[in-house]
């Protein structure tokens, strides 16, 4: 673990630290951004293990001491910034973990690297500490800040610091890569890739997790039967869906694909076109059923409740409309 292949894509972040080592032009400070599952963490653990092989900084060799006190967390000038509450760093965590740390001098190699998982929860008296070594950091101390949220963080420190981006990994590669992975089949992949929206975190943890496929169904469910159902079902299926979507937009993605399918069979596409043929039965129940309107009228309300969403509408009531509206679309639903 922790070599830059176990991140897929972000080859711009991965091209900036193979060039900095290389030229010995290594930075003190460094923010690392991108949504959580994009790779930061690997990253930075790579980078680090790059700065203190014994070997080959461009190629960690994996089996020197340092290398593998890097890769089992034990190395002493590796640093990870932890925090007690779940949505602050405090300003205590980072005058012990940071400040006070870094004028420890590196016990093995040139380096004391130090990383700040979530490094936008810091608070402001936190930023403020950590400015402190951030301005005046000594010869050997690279600081990694891991962020989702760049404007979370000081423009003070933001302006010390090398900003590296994370970007979202395009469909196929992450598809190819999914593939590669032990225990994931054809199905599982292909479905991973279609909702993790280029997060191959997200896609990792769907591919290889049951629970995936069996919500998928259960949404799956729901949908076929919603236009016959009442409204226990759909109290009901609003329930569920607030309890295994927490971030709601998932649920929208599937009512997407739900709806890319539905078109397909309304095409006469095949089986294999399909992004749930394991549903085709049911799919095609719930086609002869649709009209391409109604299908329509899904997908503009399911921008609709992205909107609502984004406008902090209250997250029952946008899928309550929402589902108000896959009733509605084959006209016999009230
Ligand atoms: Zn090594």
């Amino acid at each position: 673990m922790f070599d830059f292949q176990d991140v897929v894509g972000q080859e711009a972040v991965k091209e900036h630290f193979r060039t900095a080592v290389a030229s010995d032009r290594v930075s003190h400070a460094y923010m690392l951004i991108g949504e959580a599952g994009f790779g930061k963490g690997t990253l930075a653990d790579a980078f680090a293990k790059m700065l203190l092989c014994e070997r080959d900084p461009l190629h960690p060799c994996g089996i020197c001491h340092s290398c593998k006190q890097v890769q089992a967390g034990t190395h002493p000038d590796v640093i990870h910034v932890t925090h007690e509450k779940p949505n602050t760093i405090g300003v205590d965590e980072i005058r012990s973990q940071l400040d006070a740390e870094v004028v420890i001098r590196p016990f093995s190699g040139r380096r004391r690297v130090f990383i700040v998982p979530d490094a936008d929860k810091m608070s402001v008296q936190a930023q403020n500490a950590a400015l402190k070594t951030i301005e005046e950091p000594p010869e050997y101390a690279v600081i990694l800040l891991l962020c989702s949220r760049e404007d979370a963080l000081l423009e003070t420190i933001r302006s010390r610091c090398v900003k590296l981006r994370l970007h979202p990994v395009p469909d196929r590669e992450l598809l190819s890569w999914l593939r590669g992975l032990e225990g994931v089949t054809e199905e599982q992949a292909e479905l991973a890739a279609g909702f993790a929206r280029g997060n191959s975190g997200k896609a990792r943890e769907m591919a290889l997790s049951e629970s995936f496929r069996e919500r998928c169904a259960a949404d799956l469910r729901l949908l076929t039967e919603l236009p016959e159902g009442g409204a226990e079902q759909l109290a009901a299926g609003i329930a569920r869906i607030r309890e295994d979507h927490p971030d709601p937009g998932t649920f929208l993605d599937f009512v997407r694909m739900y709806c890319r399918d539905l078109l397909v069979l309304k095409n006469r596409g095949r089986r294999e076109d399909l992004i749930f043929p394991e549903w085709e039965k049911e799919l095609t129940r719930a086609a002869v059923q649709s009209t391409l309107p109604g299908i329509g009228r899904i997908l503009e309300e399911t921008e609709r409740t992205e909107e609502r969403l984004r406008a902090n509408v209250n997250p029952e009531l946008a899928i309550e409309l929402l589902l108000l509206a896959v009733r509605q679309s084959t006209g016999k639903g009230k």
